[in-house]
């Protein structure tokens, strides 16, 4: 149990002192800290102030009943809610847990019953809590590069997708950076693939550093990177894959003892056009980066649709 007994807080709800002194002090005996309250609006007055992992509830109160406390509850809060009542013909076990409760007793209610009852919930909010964590888990791992834990080409194309189907109802601009590292493969062949994947992971850093909080970074391919850019243009989308390529050639990289190397990157950057498809797009954005690899590497290219096709190539 990753939850300490004392952290563990048990609301009683029961209209008869006897009845919720003598729970409170079990449930307290048996290390839980216990609460209590004569109404279900006393109740709720404490709930709305204090957190409660679980609620005991008598059905029969005087004024709002047990059901519609657990409604309440269950409609607001993260508790769970045992039902109790005094004879099992008036309430239905369905219609409470119909309503959300997690489990129901017959009154009067044995107190290492109840016990049982409220361990076995608390367990049941442990194994929920870790199927939450672990679905959590699964969803990161199946959006996220391993290595260089930037976003995966998958999460890019699904992105790309929402930015595109926002710019098509908000007009505003959008842009898109391809990224390639220049002669990799060298680096790879002289240093080694884990010295190359540390550079990769670097990279990434320095990426990021660059962003702004709407921008995303995604590993494309294995040396590739694209950035999207929502509401950039152009001109600007080129400033900040300036900003880059910059940022990228004044690390130096300690690939082996005494050595000091920089690395150099090619970006290619360019607009969303109004109606083109995602590949069109992705294409141009291609097509600048090699641009920039075919002028020497280590700069910053710019595809504009707009005829006359225009390339502008900048160190
Ligand atoms: P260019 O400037 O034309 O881009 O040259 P390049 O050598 O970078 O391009 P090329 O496409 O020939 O080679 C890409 C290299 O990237 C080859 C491969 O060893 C390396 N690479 C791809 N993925 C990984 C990876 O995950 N880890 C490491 N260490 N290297 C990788
Ligand atoms: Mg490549
Ligand atoms: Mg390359």
């Amino acid at each position: 149990m990753d939850q300490f007994k004392k952290d563990i807080h048990i609301l009683v709800v029961d209209d008869d002192p006897g009845i919720r002194e003598t729970m409170c002090e079990y449930i307290q005996n048996a290390g839980y800290i216990s609460h209590y309250a004569a109404s279900a609006e006393e109740a709720i007055e404490l709930i709305n102030d204090n957190t409660f992992q679980i609620v005991i509830t008598d059905i029969l109160l005087p004024g709002m009943g047990g059901l519609e406390l657990t409604d309440k509850i269950k409609r607001h809060k993260d508790a769970d809610v045992i039902v109790m009542t005094g004879y099992s013909g008036d309430y239905s076990y369905e219609e409470a847990i119909n309503i959300g409760a997690s489990d129901f007793v017959i009154k009067p209610v044995r107190l290492e019953e109840l016990l049982l009852r409220v361990k076995r919930v608390l367990k049941e909010r442990q194994l929920t809590r870790e199927r939450i964590r672990m679905m959590e888990r699964l969803q990161e791992l199946a959006i996220t590069d391993g290595l260089t834990k930037l976003y995966n080409s998958r999460s890019f194309y699904s992105q790309l997708e929402l930015e595109v189907d926002r710019f098509n109802r908000y007009r505003h601009p959008l842009s898109l950076l391809l990224l390639d590292i220049d002669h990799f493969k060298d680096y790879n062949d002289t240093y080694g693939h884990l010295e190359g994947d540390k550079t990769l992971v670097r990279f990434s850093q320095i990426i990021k550093s660059c962003l702004r909080a709407n921008d995303s970074a995604y590993r494309y391919g294995g040396e590739e990177f694209t950035v999207i850019l929502p509401e950039t243009g152009g001109e600007e989308a080129r400033t900040v894959a300036q900003r880059i390529r910059a940022s990228l050639e004044a690390e130096k990289f300690k690939p082996a003892p005494g050595k000091e190397v920089t690395i150099t990157i090619s970006i290619g950057v360019t607009q969303y056009h109004p109606q083109e498809e995602l590949s069109t797009f992705i294409q141009r954005a291609d097509k600048a980066m090699y641009l920039s690899k075919e002028n020497g590497r280590n700069r910053v290219s710019i595809l504009y649709v707009d005829p006359p096709l225009e390339a502008q190539v900048q160190p």
